[in-house]
């Protein structure tokens, strides 16, 4: 008899009625004694599959390898927990407090409402985060097959890819080199239609795209929006993170507080996933490390002024987030919320609040929700946003494959799963 219990994530597991493996990502025990499980197929792809006690006697364990030293529903909660906070805040980007609590009552919003066209779907703040990961690794997948890469470059082709979702054209101009960009269609997040949707798409970054010759072409303006910030998480799983974080952002935001804050988020992210110190500590030590930065002051005012309101116990409100600023820059965004995860009791707790103010509240709960999501693990996020979250599968499968892809890639030419790797992943 196997207890459900002893499954550990990335464990092969085989049924013997269909002798056919499949890696655990996931599993939960859900309501009857039964379990919920996450599995890849020997293709990679996540298959949901619920299984009762009398499929225990018929299941056996091949290989418990733990592929990741972290726990892998970390990087899950990151993930999700920040589409969450996106889906949260989408209904209400555009409204100020007083119109929010107006129609939501004086708690604001604090369910998801349908918005273009579906209850809990994703801006494209959710979007351009995944076409993001897709650059990770792909990057990954290439230093790994040629031992040469330069990722941001790599973050770019797919954030072009982003760009063609949106129903937008590549840059026509020839580059120093008298070539034209030519986008790589192939992969399979491309494929996924339901990601063809423009969901609000910041102009600095569709411009700056669409002005791209070649890849790594950083951006020709001096915005420091916060679209440079809201798409970087992913990088928080990868080495450099904050070089990687802050030059991909430079692609498309050409003031340095716009990219360099999105450098300072994905660095506070990864020493949290890395060393599990308590978030208020992480900041702190990014600060320390980063604060010599040319271009970095901006940044730093703002982020040591809610660490120290945190410490102090100060709980953000509609108002005195309207102080800190509307979000819709860089440093603000990140500010709100760093300042409403720093404070929150929970993951709930502090996503409300990161969306409940006059400025850019998807993008805003979105931060707020990577960061709750990756210290409270997947299991805090409430099930009435999860049971609702557009792309959900998606998304899990991006979180999966960041956590299996760069440990189980061994070249091209190499296994059979890394083939299967490569098609899904081509290194450039
Ligand atoms: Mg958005």
């Amino acid at each position: 008899m196997l207890y459900l219990e002893q499954i550990k994530p990335y464990a092969l597991l085989v049924d013997e009625r269909t002798a056919q493996p499949t890696r655990v990502f996931k599993t939960e025990r859900v309501r009857g004694g039964r379990a919920a499980l996450l599995l890849a197929d020997k293709e990679g792809y996540l298959r949901k599959k619920v299984l009762t006690r009398d499929d225990e006697p018929y299941l056996r364990i091949l290989e418990g390898q733990p592929h990741m030293q972290r726990d892998p529903a970390a990087v899950l909660g990151c993930l999700l927990g920040g589409a969450v906070g996106d889906a949260l805040g989408a209904p209400v980007e555009f409204m100020d407090w007083p119109a929010i609590r107006k129609e939501f009552g004086p708690r604001g919003i604090i369910d998801f409402v349908p918005t273009y066209g579906h209850l809990g779907a994703i801006t494209d703040d959710t979007q351009m985060m995944l076409f993001t990961a897709e650059g990770l690794l792909r990057a990954n997948v290439r230093s790994e097959a040629r031992g040469i890469c330069h990722p941001p470059s790599v973050i770019h082709h797919s954030l072009l890819r982003w760009l063609l979702t949106q129903g937008m054209r590549t840059c026509a101009k020839p580059n120093e080199y008298g070539n034209v960009i030519e986008v790589g269609t192939d992969g399979w997040l491309f494929q996924e239609r339901r990601l063809w949707a423009s969901r609000a798409p910041g102009r600095t970054c569709l411009n700056a795209l669409g002005e791209s010759t070649h890849f790594g072409h950083l951006a020709e303006n001096n915005s420091k929006g916060c679209g440079g910030v809201m798409r970087v998480a992913p990088c928080a799983f990868f080495t450099s993170a904050f070089s990687t974080a802050a030059e991909s952002s430079h692609m498309t935001h050409g003031h340095p507080t716009g990219y360099l804050a999105a450098g300072l988020f994905a660095d506070i992210l990864q020493r949290v996933w890395l060393t599990q110190i308590p978030l208020a500590d992480a900041v702190l030590e990014s600060l320390q490390e980063n604060e010599h930065r040319e271009g970095m002051e901006e940044t730093k005012r703002i982020i040591s002024t809610v660490l120290e309101s945190s410490r102090r116990g100060v709980i953000p409100t509609p108002e005195s987030i309207e102080a800190l600023g509307g979000g819709w820059i860089a440093e603000e965004a990140l500010a709100i919320g760093l300042w409403c995860a720093l404070t929150a009791k929970s993951f709930e707790e502090g996503v409300i609040r990161a969306v409940n103010h006059s400025g850019d509240s998807d993008s805003t709960g979105l931060i707020a929700g990577h960061f709750l999501g990756l210290i409270h693990g997947v299991n805090a996020i409430p099930n009435r946003w999860l049971e609702y979250l557009e792309l959900r599968d998606v998304i899990e499968q991006v979180a999966y494959d960041i956590t299996y892809v760069p440990y189980a890639f061994d070249g091209e030419g190499g296994s059979q799963e890394s083939t299967v790797i490569w098609d899904r992943y081509p290194g450039w």
